[in-house]
């Protein structure tokens, strides 16, 4: 036998539109995971995209907790995609294990979202997001979906509602159940405030930085008075009503892969003094592609 034959892709065939399913446009879901939610399991099992075309792809850091997450996600990859049903079993999965340590070894939320803690830990969070893209997006990637380990309910035809906007980047916004003492009883929160329209004070710290450092939001310390997506949830207005946005978050954001192959990824180093998610919408638009933001469109974190 000769030489493997050549696999040729077109990329010009490899549609990305409004309706992927009626297209069968491959989906990539994308995961960075330090601890395994049963909950999050669940609802991706609960998605309605045809799971003959996702493929997931997780990354997942070499320590105490990282390794008990692997165990469990393996577990439950093999119940699927062994013994699971035709129409369950996800086309492909591939688990990476990051080839460097996170910053600082605490994952509690309150010491995760200190602010001193704060640049070292996004830059650790960019380098394990485009280790994942880079070894995962495929020729026939239509669209990305990053979805963090933690989001734990959405609808389950996620994929489809974002996609059906057909924007580069789209993002619903991502709120928190928790018990309201006050109220006794469940309430819930906005969670996700890396979601926001610029502002000119914003801008005007920005300018006064040295080029090294980073603006964060969601901190008393440096009032951005940006306009928060969190803050722009409207009771039984229309899940579909778009804005435009200039930082995203994470925790669920779909991304046409023409704009991962264009080069937009998530910056360890301050870009415009923003890094990873927030530094990947800024490198997106330079690029040409702007952020939408879906602010009546919710899923939900994780409570500790
Ligand atoms: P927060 O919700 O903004 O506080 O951020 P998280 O700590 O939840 O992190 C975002 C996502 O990255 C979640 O899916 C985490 O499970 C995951 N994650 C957190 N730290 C690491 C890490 O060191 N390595 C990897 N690969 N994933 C991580
Ligand atoms: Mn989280």
């Amino acid at each position: 036998a000769g030489p493997p034959p050549v696999t040729r892709y077109n990329l010009n065939n490899v549609t990305i539109t409004n309706d992927p399913v009626g297209n069968r446009e491959n989906v990539l879901v994308l995961t960075p995971m330090a601890r395994f939610y049963q909950e999050y399991w669940d609802n991706l099992l609960k998605l309605s995209y045809p799971h003959e075309l996702i493929t997931l792809g997780f990354i997942l850091p070499k320590t105490k907790e990282g390794n008990a997450a692997t165990i469990e996600l393996q577990k439950q990859i093999a119940k699927i995609q062994k013994h699971g049903l035709e129409k369950e079993r996800f086309k492909s999965i591939i688990i990476l294990r990051q080839d460097f340590d996170p910053p600082i070894p605490s994952q509690d939320e309150s010491e995760r979202h200190k602010m001193a803690n704060q640049k070292a830990r996004r830059a650790a969070m960019a380098k394990a997001r485009n280790s994942l893209l880079f070894t995962t997006l495929g020729p026939d990637t239509s669209w990305v979906l990053w979805l963090d380990a933690d989001i734990i309910e959405t609808p389950p035809t996620l994929i489809q509602d974002l996609a059906s906007h057909s924007k580069p980047l789209t993002v619903p916004n991502c709120f928190q159940r928790f018990y309201n003492a006050e109220k006794k009883a469940m309430d819930e929160r906005p969670y996700d405030f890396n979601n926001w329209q610029d502002s000119p004070t914003a801008q005007e710290l920005a300018s006064k930085m040295g080029k090294d450092d980073i603006l964060l939001e969601g901190y008393a310390d440096m009032a951005t008075y940006r306009a928060l997506m969190a803050y722009m949830y409207e009771a039984g207005a229309d899940i579909h009503t778009e804005v435009p946005l200039d930082g995203v978050g994470g925790t669920a954001l779909l991304v046409k892969a023409e704009v991962h192959r264009d080069g937009a990824m998530f910056p360890a180093f301050p870009f415009y003094h923003l890094i990873e998610t927030e530094g990947f919408a800024k490198m997106a638009k330079r690029l040409g592609w702007q952020a939408t933001g879906l602010p009546n469109y919710k899923v939900y974190h994780y409570n500790e």
